[in-house]
């Protein structure tokens, strides 16, 4: 039978419990941060045809409407 030293035990279970909540900041942080660069890489748009202002990601320099289906270049301020 394996004895351990209560000591032992404790600095285990801390040890235990640090890497599960260094594990768990970890995976939060980057799912943050995809989540942050998804919507940050998004680009404004606004319909000429029916004036709606939307979001897409700038995959091509005209983006239809999700509204009516005009194709729109990028909002310039
Ligand atoms: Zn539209």
């Amino acid at each position: 039978m394996l004895a351990f030293d209560f000591s032992f035990v404790v600095v285990l279970q801390v040890g235990a419990g640090v890497a599960l909540l260094t594990g768990l900041w970890l995976f939060y942080d980057r799912r943050d941060r995809l989540f942050y660069d998804r919507t940050r890489r998004r680009t404004t748009y606004h319909c000429l045809k029916c004036s709606r202002v939307y979001t897409a990601e700038p995959h091509s320099a005209l983006i239809p409407c999700p509204r009516c289906g005009q194709p729109n270049p990028r909002l310039h301020f």
